[in-house]
């Protein structure tokens, strides 16, 4: 991808509606084929720790989600004052329902609960988010395993549109390890050449106006501007910030829109993708469960197109 100026009309959008709907009408068909063999849907359970408003508003989306392909939706609230202990009975509990396939458990937790004790008690193979280091683990050395859906859904979403990551330099602004890492970790697994950014990176913009693709999650909206960016560059907009009551990205949309030659919107972009692909790894876990029962057990899997040494090691 040589640098190129932003189209004539504007960047091309990377909307997330359409791929959405295609993950979840495939999704709807497996489900369907789930339940008749089965007996029973897929589920999955969502704790949710106090009433975050807008974490309540995310959860809605995913209990619609779920409704709209047929997956069994649960939602378990618990108190915001809840106890470490109670919260891991309630997990526990969980994971030993077999018609919960998948647990999600709503972020960010109140300070007196650490996620090490959720991580502690989750049962890997219902770990849809990919948090358990057992999943970490696997996204890290290449197998199978359950990857954050977010991350899932920003690598996704390109690939679907089309972008070629092979070989590219791409930035990830954002280390966490939800977000940041893992979509550092499959963007490598998509042979790009990856550069992380984070709150102690030395002049972010000379990195960013290397990166032909630019990931951007961090939670700070405006943090990146258009004359941070690589004319042509590929930006996909991760950060969801709420100003002034409207919600905005970390990408300051109207000075990139200018530089960039296609954009993910937000809102509209990745948070579509990261909820359908929620909904692929529940039937996925339910499959993988029903399998295990039956003392079929999963091999290991490696993922990805196996790295292709070049005489000369580069281009
Ligand atoms: P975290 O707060 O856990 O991580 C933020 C990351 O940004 C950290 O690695 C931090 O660096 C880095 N950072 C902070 N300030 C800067 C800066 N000035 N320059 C460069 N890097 C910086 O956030 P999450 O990863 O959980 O979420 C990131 C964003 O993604 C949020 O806006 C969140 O709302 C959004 N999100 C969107 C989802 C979706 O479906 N679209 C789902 C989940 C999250 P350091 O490590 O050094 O502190």
């Amino acid at each position: 991808m040589s640098p190129t100026a932003t189209p004539p009309n504007g960047p091309r959008l990377l909307a997330g509606a359409p791929i959405a709907a295609e993950i979840r009408s495939r999704v709807a068909a497996d489900v369907e084929a789930f339940r008749s063999q089965h007996g029973h849907p897929p589920g999955l359970a969502i704790v949710m720790v106090g009433a975050d408003a807008p974490s309540a508003v995310y959860l809605r989306q995913i209990l619609r989600s779920c409704r709209s392909v047929g997956i069994e939706g649960r939602l378990v609230e618990l108190s915001g004052r809840v106890s470490i202990a109670r919260l891991r009975r309630e997990i526990t509990a969980l994971n030993a329902d077999s018609l919960v396939s998948g647990i999600i458990v709503q972020m960010p937790l109140p300070r007196h609960l650490p996620l090490s004790a959720v991580i502690d008690t989750l049962d890997p193979a219902k770990d849809v988010d990919g948090l358990h280091p057992l999943n970490a683990g696997l996204l890290t050395l290449g197998y199978e395993g359950f990857l954050p859906t977010t991350a899932h859904a920003a690598v996704e979403l390109l690939k679907r549109s089309g972008i070629p990551l092979e070989g590219r330099r791409v930035v990830v602004v954002g280390r966490s390890n939800v977000v940041g890492k893992p979509a550092a970790l499959l963007l490598l697994r998509e042979h790009a050449t990856v550069t992380i950014c984070h709150s102690r990176t030395r002049d972010l913009a000379a990195h960013l106006r290397e990166a032909e693709v630019v990931v951007v999650a961090v939670g700070r909206p405006g943090l990146v501007t258009g004359d941070m960016l690589r004319p042509g560059a590929v930006v996909v907009d991760i950060g969801i910030n709420v100003v002034d009551g409207a919600l905005v990205g970390d990408v300051d949309y109207p000075s990139a829109s200018r530089v960039v030659s296609a954009i993910t919107p937000v809102p509209g972009g990745v948070g579509p993708v990261t909820n359908a692909l929620l909904m692929s790894h529940v039937v996925r876990a339910a499959q993988t469960q029903v399998a295990a029962a039956a003392g079929r057990r999963a091999p290991l899997t490696p993922v990805g197109k196996p790295a292709r040494p070049r005489a000369g090691g580069s281009r």
